[in-house]
């Protein structure tokens, strides 16, 4: 028992060090130096953004359903306040890190900053694997998460959301034990939340709508109509299922799609509604088909539109300059390396970034919050309305200074998203 405790330990202090992790940090710090470079601004502005402004890690001991004691890590981030209270979602899952958790909150600030939302970033996770754990074992996990994390985060100062392995169950559980701490009702205390606790409507399928819309705007830009254009998703969980729906219900041809085990690919469609219903709650499909492809073989697959919406790097300068597609959507966080970016662009592909495509999710739970401070909740047809307004806006502000600035649509994004927060941050004196 002692020994397995020891390597439990071990892998747990190797994964601060996770060099992927410390990849995706380096490259969005690099971005990030670039954009400011561009924009005029000091090295002290840099400085600043670089890193959070606060990070609490928090060791939180649970009680099992054995009755063993175990003791959980956790972190939260809050990179930059100067705009408004942070916001960011809570993952649990074994991989995660501290290295991660800060270039998450980073990604948060810079999300905020493209959908011009009154927030600044953060982001929390907890080292644990959720798929191994009891309902009764998640909801101590996630309350004793807020009870260690109580004095940072609140309606006005941070505001926490789902993200890989959480979900509503979860948000209500930290929502409650955060209102009995307080010993009054505060629904704005965190977003993602079911319908009848204050949740919004439309927030589920918000993220695969945002992408959607890019979807939609860079294809006109292209010149390509969506009806019986070629799609290919690689990830069937939230954002690719909802995605998959959406295009199949617009008119164009889903003829790829994947999960961890594999792929699928039809050149005349695949039928969509068929894999909704047969998929589980991991976003899994592919198992029950003999006749799958590698997911290195979908990303190349031919087709005109390519959304990653899994992991992240995904499409390298090993793969860049194979992928057949006209766009590239980045649901996922972090799929396309900075090298590969580059070579899609030389190519022509127009690649529509993670930090404005996955910003849906952020603008609902903010309309989420909204509704929440004022006790006035909005119908599904007011959140699709002013959530198509908020990313088409988004889109064609990214898309003007690219072509102004002669930049890829990445760095156009960096260069709207670290603004606000360096104008704030001066305005307070800070810089
Ligand atoms: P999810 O857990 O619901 O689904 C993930 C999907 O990816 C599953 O189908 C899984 O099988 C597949 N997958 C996992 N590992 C893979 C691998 N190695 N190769 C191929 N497929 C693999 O997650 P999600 O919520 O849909 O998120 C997907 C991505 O989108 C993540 O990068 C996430 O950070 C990002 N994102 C999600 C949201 C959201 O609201 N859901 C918001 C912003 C960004």
């Amino acid at each position: 028992m002692e020994g397995s405790e020891k390597l439990e330990n071990e892998k747990t202090e190797k994964g601060t060090d996770k060099p992927e992790s410390q990849n995706v940090l380096t490259s969005t710090r690099t971005v990030i130096k670039t954009a400011l470079d561009k924009l005029g601004y000091s090295q002290e502005v840099y400085d600043l953004m670089k890193e959070p402004l606060r990070m609490m890690t928090v060791r939180i001991p649970i009680r099992m359903d054995d009755g063993s004691i175990k003791v959980f890590t956790g972190y939260r981030a809050q990179h930059n306040d100067a705009v408004g209270p942070t916001k960011g979602g809570v993952r649990f899952h074994p991989d995660v890190t501290e290295t991660e958790v800060k270039a998450l909150s980073i990604w948060m600030s810079l999300k905020a900053g493209i959908v011009d939302l009154p927030y600044g970033g953060g982001k929390g996770g907890i080292i644990c694997d959720p798929r191994e754990m009891s309902f009764p074992e998640l909801e101590r996990l996630s309350r004793g998460y807020v009870r260690a994390i109580s004095q940072i985060v609140g309606p006005t100062k941070d505001i926490p959301a789902p993200d890989v392995f959480t979900n509503s169950q979860i948000m209500a559980w930290m929502m409650d034990e955060y209102s009995r701490m307080k010993e009054f009702d505060s629904p704005g205390f965190i977003t993602g939340k079911p319908i009848v606790l204050g949740g919004s409507h439309g927030r589920e399928s918000a993220t695969a709508k945002g992408v959607t819309i890019c979807i939609n705007e860079a294809a006109k830009k292209k010149g390509i109509n969506i009806e019986g254009a070629r799609v290919v998703i690689q990830g069937f969980g939230n954002a690719g299922s909802f995605l998959a729906k959406f295009m199949h219900d617009a008119g164009a041809k889903v003829v790829g799609i994947s999960d961890v085990y594999g792929g699928l690919h039809d050149p005349d469609g695949l039928d969509i509604d068929y894999l909704l219903d047969r998929r589980d709650s991991f976003g899994t499909v592919s198992k029950l088909f003999k006749d799958t492809i590698g997911n290195d073989e979908l990303l190349e697959l031919d087709c005109d539109i390519l959304v990653p919406a899994a992991i992240e790097n995904q499409i390298t300068e090993r793969n860049a300059d194979k992928i057949k597609a006209q766009i590239v959507v980045e649901a996922a966080n972090g799929p396309t390396t900075i090298e590969a970016t580059r070579i899609l662009s030389e190519r022509g592909v127009l690649l529509v970034p993670d930090v404005l495509a996955s910003a849906g999710g952020v603008t609902v739970s903010y309309f989420e919050w909204v509704q929440n401070n004022q006790g006035y909740y909005w119908t599904e047809q007011e959140v699709q309305e002013r959530l198509e307004k908020v990313m088409v806006n988004s889109f064609d502000n990214v898309y003007k200074v690219s072509t102004a600035r002669n930049v890829d649509m990445r760095l156009a994004s960096y260069m709207v998203g670290v603004r606000k927060m360096s104008e704030a941050s001066r305005f307070r004196g800070w810089i």
